[in-house]
């Protein structure tokens, strides 16, 4: 952040603030420290807060508005902070982005959905555990890598095609995701599930900012074992894990991650959740 650029970016952080109660950590200002005041342009850049509004007005509005955010959300903070090689994180009503690369929407969205499932006591993400026929078990996970029925190299993944535990039971957690997620590896568990979810439920098929993006985790599927897939350029046998993952005619809404998170926007928006038809 350039010191030209103050007024702008504090209006913004202001807006953020009224509309989402959202609180920016600025890592940017004037720095008195050294005796004479020396601009810290931090890490932030104006297009990062505007990227940033503009996300969270994306998962507002599937939640029918800027009350119905706060009011399912709490008061956020955000900040950047050194977080290793993932691009973000959520804990205690905190959204931490990694400062050393730029975040994107989709990142925005799935933060900011663990942070409406820790609001709410990670309430959500045990519904929809329960609502697609998903279960936690670390003993079955054990035998399954046991006897060597997992996507795995043993008992851990392996950065190869066929062996990032992609299966179901085949993760760290010993999470058996029920349905068809729009993708799974090695750190999915329920809770990750619940904020991919939403993120899927937020951009699928609706032309905005997560919109290429969903498409993509569905549209992999369709490849060639061993090919890339278009989002992380990564290889692996596609089509062998289409079986778990590509819905029905391609058609997310099908599934039963949409139909939950659908369910759930509409319960929030206080029509009963026992009122809406899910299948
Ligand atoms: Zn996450």
């Amino acid at each position: 952040m350039d010191r030209s650029e103050y007024a702008i970016a504090a209006e913004r952080v202001a807006r953020l603030k009224t509309d989402f109660d959202v609180t920016v950590l600025a890592d940017w200002g004037d720095d008195v420290s050294v005796g004479d005041t020396t601009w810290k342009a931090g890490t932030w850049s104006l297009a990062e807060l505007e990227r940033l509004r503009d996300s969270l007005s994306l998962l507002a509005d599937a939640m029918n508005g800027n009350d119905r955010f706060k009011s399912n959300l709490g008061s956020v903070t955000v900040k950047k902070a050194s977080i290793g090689s993932h691009g973000g994180e959520a804990w205690r009503g905190q959204v931490t982005f990694s400062a050393n690369a730029s975040f994107t929407p989709w990142t925005v969205v799935h933060e900011f959905a663990h942070i409406w499932d820790e609001y709410n006591g990670w309430e959500l993400s045990r519904r929809l555990e329960k609502f697609t026929g998903g279960f936690t078990s670390p003993l079955l996970s054990w035998m399954r890598k046991f006897f060597r029925l997992a996507d795995l190299n043993g008992f851990v993944r392996a950065d190869e095609p066929g062996k990032r535990g992609r299966k179901p039971g085949c993760n760290r957690s010993g999470y058996f995701y029920g349905d068809k997620p729009s993708g799974s590896d090695w750190n999915f568990n329920r809770v990750e599930d619940f904020a991919e979810s939403v993120a899927m439920y937020v951009g699928w098929e609706r032309n905005n900012a997560l919109s290429d993006h969903a498409r993509k985790r569905i549209s992999r599927y369709l490849k060639s074992n061993g090919e890339k897939d278009d989002l992380f350029g990564t290889l692996d046998n596609w089509a062998d894990y289409a079986k778990f993952f590509y819905p029905e005619a391609g058609d997310y809404t099908k599934t039963k991650r949409w139909r939950f998170v659908e369910g759930l926007m509409k319960e929030i928006s206080e029509i009963p959740f026992s009122d809406i038809s899910l299948d």
